[in-house]
């Protein structure tokens, strides 16, 4: 049957089934969710709780555990309490809150030698999210004394541990590697993103030596704007990078000064010439109207699909969380701000990840897609 291009109803967007758009749907659902009562989402969360203690998984309350969390930030405590009575541990967000003494307990299990190694994964997933002194102080001694079960496992404690923002270094100090804030990109218009501390796609006059694009600022951060205090840098700071080329390299990096010019580190992986952004590809990122929102939202706002873009907080993974190591200190480096690519350019997909390390003053910049 072929597919027949009509409007979304709600926002005149092309699309090719009848109704509203992804985008849409999933505002819709946002602004549902930011609407409820306290009453409504304790409601909610017993909800959520029945279905554990009923079928022993989250599944038809799955997408509504999610959005409370991302849109409200709801304390998991009793859910945390319900899942472990039930050994769920997936997903891990449900730990966030967890109460001191399931967090023991979880502790006991994860020391043990003979566990399933794929439990050992979501044990140490769940307790990475609740995250606290005494995690920490396990994952370092499981990092000292691994157990038999991380045979079975590809990557080491401090990997799971930046799933709740937080690893170590390798002489076991700890590093954030989220900040605890968060604020969304909003639409805005052009002049409005003229004034906006946070700019997304500003084009620059190098052109990358091997495909030939146009290098961009990916996006362009002035720290000085009362919203971004928690971010702690005193000026301009810009992720510059070959908005084709990183597309296909592990993970790109830059030096910036602060109010300078960045300056791209040589070394990066990718190896394709041909320039499929051209000309056009970068006029459309550069002509987004994208501003920094005036409110801080959950850390997690972002955190799914349709997440749109944000600076702070929890990214939206497609794939595996990915804190990139520092090329100057080697030290893991911490996740500033993510853009959702389908917003600024329409034939793109997937999010753009962009991490900092403030003490070497490197940015580093990765994709993801599907
Ligand atoms: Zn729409
Ligand atoms: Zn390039
Ligand atoms: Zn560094």
């Amino acid at each position: 049957m072929e597919r027949v291009a009509q409007q979304c109803k709600q926002c005149g967007r092309e699309i090719y089934f009848d109704g509203i758009c992804i985008s849409c749907r999933t505002e819709n659902e946002r602004n549902r969710i930011l609407a409820l009562t306290q009453e409504e989402m304790d409601v909610s969360i017993q909800q959520i709780c029945n279905e554990i203690e009923i079928k022993g998984k989250l599944d038809e309350e799955r997408d509504l555990f999610q959005k409370l969390l991302n849109y409200r930030d709801i304390d998991t405590q009793k859910i945390a309490e319900v899942a472990f009575k039930n050994n769920l541990f997936y997903p891990c967000e449900l730990y966030k809150d967890a109460p001191a003494d399931v967090i023991t307990e979880m502790i006991e299990m994860i020391m043990q030698d003979n566990l399933n190694s794929r439990l050992a994964g979501h044990l140490l997933l769940c307790l990475a999210v609740h995250g606290g002194e005494t995690v920490f102080q396990s994952f370092l001694e499981l990092e000292k004394h691994p157990r038999n079960w991380r045979k079975e496992l590809y990557v080491s404690p401090s990997f799971y541990a930046t799933y709740g923002g937080w690893s170590y270094d390798n002489s076991h100090r700890f590093i954030e590697t989220n900040f605890k804030k968060c604020y969304p990109m909003v639409k805005g218009t052009l002049d409005e993103k003229n004034c906006s501390p946070v700019k997304i796609g500003v084009k620059t006059d190098e052109k990358c030596s091997k495909c030939g694009c146009r290098i961009v600022n990916l996006m362009e951060i002035d720290g000085r704007d009362p919203r971004l205090d928690f971010l702690e840098i005193d000026g301009v700071i810009k992720v510059k990078c070959c908005p084709n080329c990183f597309e296909y390299s592990d993970g790109d990096f830059c030096r910036y000064k602060i109010d300078g010019e960045s300056e791209l580190i040589s070394g990066n992986d990718s190896f394709i010439t041909e320039d499929y952004l051209k000309d056009k590809g970068i006029e459309e990122l550069a002509s987004n109207s994208y501003i920094l929102g005036d409110i801080p939202v959950p850390p997690r706002y972002a955190a799914d699909w349709e997440g749109g873009s944000s600076i702070g907080g929890f990214a939206f993974w497609i794939q595996d969380c990915d804190i990139k190591l520092c090329p100057d200190c080697g030290k893991p480096m911490k996740y500033l701000a993510q853009i959702q690519w389908d917003t600024v350019l329409d034939d793109m997909e997937g999010n753009a990840y962009i991490e900092i390390c403030k003490s070497c003053q490197v940015i580093g910049v990765l994709h993801q897609q599907t």
